[in-house]
């Protein structure tokens, strides 16, 4: 009896581990009509300076609704598309979309800059930087209203080629922010090679304050640290005022959250931006 059942459970596990991989090999082959579609777009959220509390810049993140699977998580997106050798195209789309979408926010002054994730594959892509350039000055967008987020595993990978494409972004205006600060090896190496303008302390981070007496002392180090480099710090994941008042207090430059807005589609961000100035004036 007890084989029985042991079988039984090991059944429903395969067919279910099935459904997994069927559903990852659907959302894989799917991903160039979505993109030809459009469906994939931008959704932008709101970075906030402490200080003056006016919006200092937007972050471009992705959505995509499939027309059967509903969302899919952007971390199962990108995670899909690195595995079917597209997260490339996935970012060069959402980059053309919120280039234009973000430009009029830009030329009239709603928000200072656009921030955009950057996938580990282009970052130590060879010609990244000069393509990307040129974009911007096809487009007539200024280096300096852009941020490029990238993630410290992308640069471990092959640090010659993404300190080239860094180098050259930098020097040109663009921003440099480091994501995710806080969850990976945080490499002291790479802090003090690359040019960075930023770092963005993980939501996990802030999640923690108050679960952990820690958790302070440690954000308060960060700040020390990122004031020897010289960089701004960015805390995402604010949900409470009482996060917001802390960061705020310990000297973190920027942040970014639910509290002040959720990701949103580009007509709703360009209402929130506006009501926001407003509110803040
Ligand atoms: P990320 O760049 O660190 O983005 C921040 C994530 O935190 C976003 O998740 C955002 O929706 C979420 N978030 C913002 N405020 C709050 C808050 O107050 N509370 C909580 N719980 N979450 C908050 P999202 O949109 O699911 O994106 C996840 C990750 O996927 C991003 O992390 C980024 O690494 C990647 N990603 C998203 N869009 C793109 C893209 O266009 N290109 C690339 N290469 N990666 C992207
Ligand atoms: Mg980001
Ligand atoms: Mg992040
Ligand atoms: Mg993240």
């Amino acid at each position: 009896r007890a084989k029985q059942s042991g079988r039984g459970r090991v059944l429903i596990f395969d067919h279910k581990l099935n459904d997994a991989e069927k559903r990852r090999t659907r959302i894989m082959r799917d991903l160039p009509e979505a993109i030809a579609n459009g469906e994939i777009v931008p959704y932008y959220q709101p970075i906030i300076c402490t200080s003056k509390r006016t919006v200092r810049g937007v972050e471009a993140l992705a959505r995509w609704t499939h027309k059967e699977l509903g969302p899919i998580d952007p971390a199962e997106l990108f995670e899909l598309a690195h595995m079917a050798a597209m997260a490339s195209d996935v970012d060069k789309h959402l980059r053309t979309m919120a280039l234009e979408q973000v430009k009029p926010w830009l030329d009239n002054g709603l928000i200072n800059y656009l921030s955009l994730n950057i996938s580990p594959q282009d970052i130590v892509c060879e010609d990244f930087a000069e393509k990307f350039l040129g974009r911007l000055k096809a487009m007539e967008i200024s280096p300096q209203s852009i941020c490029v987020e990238i993630l410290e595993s992308a640069i471990v990978s092959d640090l010659g080629l993404a300190h080239a494409n860094l180098e050259q972004l930098s020097a040109a205006g663009v921003k440099i922010a480091l994501d995710d600060y806080g969850t990976g090896f945080s490499n002291l190496r790479a802090l003090l090679d690359l040019p960075l303008d930023k770092l963005k302390l993980d939501q996990s981070l802030v999640r923690a304050l108050g679960t952990n007496n820690k958790v302070g002392n440690l954000l308060i180090s960060i700040m020390e640290l990122a004031k020897a480099l010289d960089v701004r710090v960015v805390a995402e994941g604010i949900e409470t005022r009482l996060q917001s008042s802390f960061i705020t207090s310990i000297g973190c430059d920027l942040m970014q959250g639910y509290l002040f807005s959720p990701p949103l589609p580009y007509a709703q961000m360009n209402e929130w931006l506006g009501e926001y100035r407003e509110k803040v004036a």
